[in-house]
């Protein structure tokens, strides 16, 4: 099947066009900045994937999509020649609420239900909406699915998903934790069954995304029953730009102190803070781990606080859960810093959580998925790549290949 994912952000877009039978990426589009006189999209083609850089500059994240199939439809490097060949439309979409416990088919009721969503990640949603409309028009006999980031998280009980707040803002506003990258702690966690070759339903298993953003989950016996992020992405790990939790009260003392506005802390919180407001040399860990090893002693704290927090994060779901098979690690960070890996699981050895520190730092097999602690660790771990575009189109298969 052949299948076009669209990942709407709230200044960008990701795309790729996926032939699902091998896992071929035929296109990928990527475009940032987008709102801005400065947006840009780069899309290129299999087998080369030479990026061809284009100008969108104040175009919506709808029309930047528009544009990229006008590219996809008129490029003689294209692998198609009209968009009736894509026969099936993948849709990331960021917060589902309390509608969409998985995937689900974007008919009209779920349409009018992704709505009522767009409150719940006005950043993100109302973006993706917008390409939905535009594909729904232009395309009406093909399939498009939304796949959530939060559905996976739907299983978790009341004791987590609740706050400490007057009842009345979960009934009017719905304010509850509802959980990101859903998709990725799914497809971590079943990978991580498959590398110890037993069924999800049976393990216990502490699912770790650390990229730009991160977040981890306890997944008892397949189902998710905790996570760190809550209403917004913002909960929980220290991350690239993002605080993660801070003492809430430290919000209103700044905003006093100096007149900051509701905006200014959004951008503050999210922007400016995790590591790179500690480390002053930016968000991206490579540019940290560089830093700290030339003596930068701002970047050395800002890598202790997030190894700190994300072994705290393990320790604690370790105590939520019935038992805990295996601690799984994934996205950028997760993926491929074996360094820091050693660290975290450095201060987890007393919990059984022990790394052969030769399976960590090969890295002759980047790509493959593997276990990395020692034979007789208690809990073993794991790595496991992620790849968001390619688990969208593999849902949207799975569901479209049931209507037909
Ligand atoms: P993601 O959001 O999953 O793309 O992850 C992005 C993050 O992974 C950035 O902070 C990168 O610096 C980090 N990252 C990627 N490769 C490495 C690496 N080899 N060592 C350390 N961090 C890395």
């Amino acid at each position: 099947m052949l299948v076009l994912v669209v990942n709407a952000g709230s200044s960008s877009l990701k795309s790729q066009l996926i032939e699902t039978e091998g896992k071929v990426t035929r296109m990928k589009c990527l475009a940032e900045k987008v709102g801005t006189d400065q947006a840009y999209m780069t899309i290129s083609f299999a087998p080369d994937f030479a990026k061809v850089t284009y100008n969108v500059a104040d175009m919506s994240v709808a029309q930047c999509l528009r544009k990229l199939l006008d590219v996809m439809t008129d490029d003689p490097e294209s692998p198609i020649s009209g968009l009736g060949q894509i026969d099936a439309v993948g849709n990331r979409i960021v917060a589902g609420g309390e509608y969409f416990t998985k995937a689900a088919l974007i008919d009209d009721e779920a349409r009018a239900n992704l709505d009522k969503c767009e409150e719940l990640a006005p950043l993100h949603n109302p973006a993706a909406d917008a390409c939905i409309d535009m594909l729904r028009e232009l395309m009406p006999d093909t399939p498009q699915v939304a796949v959530f980031d939060t559905a996976f998280h739907t299983t978790m009980p009341p004791k987590a998903y609740m706050y400490p707040l007057p009842w009345q803002y979960y009934e009017e506003y719905h304010i509850r934790r509802y959980g990101a990258h859903g998709t990725s702690h799914r497809y971590a966690a079943q990978q991580a069954a498959n590398l110890l070759g037993r069924p999800l339903r049976d393990l216990g298993l502490i699912t770790c995304h650390l990229g730009n953003g991160g977040s981890i989950t306890a997944v008892n016996h397949g189902k998710s029953i905790d996570t760190t992020m809550g209403f917004t992405p913002l909960e929980g790990l220290m991350m690239g730009t993002r605080s993660g939790s801070i003492d809430p009260a430290i919000v209103t003392y700044i905003m006093r102190r100096e007149g900051k506005t509701f905006d200014d802390m959004d951008e503050i919180l999210n922007k400016e803070s995790g590591i790179a407001g500690i480390s002053g040399v930016g968000g991206d860990m490579r540019d940290v781990l560089e830093a700290a090893d030339a003596g930068n002693r701002r970047a050395e704290l800002a890598i202790d606080m997030y190894v700190y927090k994300i072994q705290k994060a393990i320790g604690s779901y370790y105590a939520a859960m019935t038992r805990t098979d295996a601690v799984v690690m994934t996205a950028g960070i997760g993926e491929n810093s074996a360094k820091l890996r050693e660290r975290i699981f450095a201060g987890l050895a007393h919990m059984g959580m022990i790394l052969d520190k030769e399976r960590n730092d090969f890295t002759g097999q980047i790509g493959a998925n593997r276990i990395i602690s020692i034979d007789d660790s208690p809990i073993r771990i794991c790595v496991v790549t992620t790849d968001e575009e390619m688990r969208i189109a593999r849902e949207t298969d799975n569901l479209v290949s049931q209507i037909h």
